[in-house]
C-alpha cells in the first residue's frame, strides 16, 4: 500500500496509547503478511573501535582519546563467529569504525573468507551469512569484501535531510559519497542496509517521514535505526543537547511501525539503542513489526570499549548468556527464531517485482 508523506508523519505523531497500540498491530499483521513471524539473530562481532572519522555523535570518534583503541585478532574473530554459528544464528555481522588502508581492507576479506570456510556445516553447507558494518570504502574495496564472502552491508545514512546530516558529521564526510556508496554496493549485488537516528536535535517529523521514502526509494532490504542517545564525550552531549529519552523510545517505536508499514517485506533490526533506554526495548521492538536481532557476540574484554552512545546494555554478560537470554526472550513473545540460516530479506527477492 502506498501511503503519503502526511499519513507517514500522522503515524509517526501517534501518542495516546490506543492509537498506538492500532499502529502497533497495523505493523505486526503487515510484517506477518509479508515475512511470516520468524525472528532473524544475527551474532554481532564489533571487531575494532579505530575509526579515521569524527561524527559529531559518536562515542568511538578520533578525537576521543578516552577510548581505548582495539582491534580483535584473527583467532577471536573466528571464535566468536564459531560460537554464533553452534548457536544457530545463521548470520553474523561484523562491525568496526571506519578504516580505509590497505592492511585494513586484506585483514576484513581474509577474515571474510575464513569465517565462510570455518563456518560451514551440514545445516549451513556455505558457512554463516555475512553482514560487513565497516563504512565508506571505494568501489573496488566492496567488490573485493562481496569476492570475499560478504553478501550484506550495512551502511546508515543517519538522516536523508543533507542539512541535519552536516550538522552532526564533520565536514569531510560528505553527504553524496554517502548515498554513492548505497548506490555502488546496489550494484554490485549485496543485500544493502540502510537507517537513522531517531530523534536527533533539531530532527522533525517530516524529516523522519523523509527518511522513510529515502529507504523506499533506494530500495533498502534491511533497515536498522535507533533512538538517539547522547555519548558523554561528544560534541552533541547532554549538556549541549538535552535529549528527552522517553520521545525518543516512543518515536524509534513508531519509526519501527511506520516502516514496515511503508516498505513491508525488508527486514528491520530492532536495536541494542532501544534496550538502552527501556528495559525490554528490543522485544518491544520486534512487538512492532521488526523481525531481526543482532545478540552481541563480542568477546567480553573489550565490548566496554565499542560505546557508540552511553548507556550501551549487554557489557558483562558471557556470549553464552547473552545467546540463550535472546532466545529466551524472543520465544516468551510467541515469537519463532529461525535458526540455522541465513534469513536474507525477502524484498532483495522481490525488487522490481512489486
Ligand atoms: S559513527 Fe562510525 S564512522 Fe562515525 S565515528 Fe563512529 S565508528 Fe566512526
Amino acid at each position: 500500500m502506498a501511503y503519503t508523506k502526511n499519513e507517514i508523519i500522522n503515524m509517526l505523531a501517534t501518542v495516546a496509547d490506543d492509537e498506538v497500540e492500532k499502529l502497533r498491530q497495523q505493523a505486526y499483521s503487515v510484517m506477518l503478511e509479508n515475512c511470516g513471524s520468524n525472528v532473524y539473530l544475527r551474532g554481532l562481532i564489533e571487531f575494532s573501535n579505530i575509526c579515521t572519522n569524527n561524527c559529531n555523535y559518536c562515542g568511538i570518534r578520533k578525537s576521543n582519546h578516552k577510548v581505548h583503541r582495539y582491534q580483535l585478532n584473527r583467532e577471536n574473530i573466528l571464535q566468536s563467529a564459531i560460537m554464533s554459528m553452534k548457536s544457530g544464528f545463521g548470520s553474523v555481522v561484523l562491525q568496526s569504525g571506519q578504516r580505509q588502508d590497505a592492511e585494513f581492507v586484506g585483514f576484513v576479506c581474509s577474515i571474510v573468507r575464513e569465517i565462510k570456510q570455518i563456518t560451514k556445516s551440514e545445516m549451513l553447507p556455505n558457512g554463516v551469512g555475512i553482514t560487513l558494518s565497516v563504512g565508506e570504502q571505494s568501489e573496488e574495496t566492496y567488490r573485493k569484501f562481496f569476492d570475499a564472502g560478504a553478501h550484506r552491508y550495512l551502511l546508515r545514512i543517519e538522516s536523508s535531510n543533507p542539512e541535519l546530516y552536516a550538522k552532526i558529521h564533520p565536514g569531510e564526510m560528505k553527504f553524496e559519497n554517502r548515498l554513492h556508496c548505497l548506490e555502488v554496493l546496489k550494484k554490485i549485488g549485496y543485500q544493502i542496509g540502510t537507517g537513522v537516528m531517531i530523534g536527533l536535535p533539531g530532527q522533525t517529523l517530516e524529516d523522519l517521514a523523509n527518511d522513510i521514502l529515502f529507504f523506499k526509494s533506494i530500495d533498502a532490504d534491511m533497515i536498522g535505526m535507533g533512538p538517539f542517545i547522547p555519548h558523554k564525550d561528544t560534541p552533541m552531549n547532554e549538556e549541549k543537547f538535552p535529549w528527552d529519552k522517553n520521545r525518543n523510545y516512543r518515536l524509534g517505536l513508531n519509526m519501527i511501525a511506520a516502516t514496515r508499514l511503508v516498505l513491508e517485506d525488508v527486514n528491520i533490526a530492532s536495536t541494542t539503542s532501544l534496550q538502552a533506554i527501556a528495559e525490554g526495548g528490543r522485544e518491544h521492538g520486534l512487538m512492532f513489526g521488526a523481525n531481526v536481532i543482532m545478540p552481541q557476540q563480542t568477546c567480553q574484554e573489550v565490548r566496554n570499549e565499542y560505546l557508540l552512545y552511553d548507556g550501551k546494555p549487554f557489557l558483562n554478560e558471557t556470549i553464552d548468556e547473552l545467546a540463550s537470554g535472546v532466545k529466551q526472550k524472543v520465544e516468551a513473545l510467541g515469537r519463532k527464531i529461525a535458526f540455522n540460516t541465513f534469513g536474507d530479506p525477502l524484498h532483495f527477492f522481490n525488487r522490481g517485482k512489486k
